[in-house]
């Protein structure tokens, strides 16, 4: 079975954000594997293990996104593709990045993919749906539980806490919600072993790109959300403050 992971290098969720005209700045910040993408992994993982085949994980970014890669190698995945579209594209929008993933998986022979929900930076979840529909295959987001009987396929699919159950078939794109499994940590052998795995690099010029991919939208504002006030505790006579407490909320009514 051929199976793909899409992975996106992501800040770490413990990251103190600033802003600097208009710019995210990331010096000195960590990065990590979008959670989301762990689940994704482990889930291919353990579909190869059970069915064969391999599990090749992808990223659109630059040169930095090859430390997560490594990771993913050494979590188990086969085999892994940078495209590096650092020298190339200055804008990136959920357009432009779909199609530079739907591009490169089109000639491939695809079984599976596996995409997180949603990017806990960026926060679209438009990624995976976008792919499955330039690849024009089925897609089922948020998913909780995979099972694969031959073509068939059955999934859970978390519905704001609900479940759903929908049966389709290969070839097929999932996107994974928290709960689908408990994502392993790299072991030192997985290490060892991930440095000889092949990570390949493209370039744009590499894919058969015959639109472009300029970007659709544009960001024209990025700002933190204004400070918390400090929480008031009322003193005095307790009808005073009743009477101070309905004159607060009538205000914010
Ligand atoms: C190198 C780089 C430069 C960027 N520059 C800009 C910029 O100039 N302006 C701007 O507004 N935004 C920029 N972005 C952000 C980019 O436009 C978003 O990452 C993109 O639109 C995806 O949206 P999202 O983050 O909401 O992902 P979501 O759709 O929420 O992600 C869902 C899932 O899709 C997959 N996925 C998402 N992104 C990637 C990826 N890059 N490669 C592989 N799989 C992926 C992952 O499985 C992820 O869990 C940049 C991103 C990168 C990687």
């Amino acid at each position: 079975m051929n199976i793909f992971v899409l992975l996106k290098r992501t800040f770490d969720t413990e990251e103190k954000i600033t802003i600097a005209n208009g710019q995210i700045m990331e010096d000195d910040a960590e990065f990590i594997i979008n959670p989301y993408d762990e689940y994704a992994i482990e889930e291919a993982i353990r579909v190869r293990d059970e069915h064969g085949g391999e599990v090749h994980v992808m990223t659109v970014g630059d040169e930095e996104a090859e430390k997560q890669l490594r990771t993913a190698l050494a979590m188990g995945a086969d085999r892994a593709t940078l495209i590096n579209i650092a020298d190339d594209l200055d804008e990136t929008d959920a357009f432009s990045i779909s199609k530079i993933i739907g591009e490169f998986l089109k000639d491939k022979e695809v079984d599976l993919i596996l995409a997180g929900n949603v990017a806990i930076d960026g926060g679209s979840g438009q990624i995976g749906p976008r792919v499955a529909d330039i690849l024009n295959i089925p897609y089922v987001t948020t998913i909780t539980k995979l099972v694969i009987e031959g073509e068939k396929v059955t999934v859970t699919k978390d519905v704001e806490g609900d479940s759903e159950m929908i049966e389709t078939k290969l070839p097929l794109l999932v996107t994974a919600q928290q709960g689908l499994n408990d994502p392993r940590y790299p072991s030192l052998p997985g290490i060892m072993k991930a440095k000889k795995k092949p990570l390949d690099e493209l370039e744009l010029d590499d894919l058969d790109l015959e639109e472009d991919v300029e970007v659709k939208t544009e960001t024209i504002e990025r700002f933190l959300p204004p400070k918390k006030e400090a929480g008031r505790i009322l003193q005095g006579d307790l009808q005073d403050q009743v009477k101070e407490l309905g004159a607060l909320l009538n205000k914010v009514l």
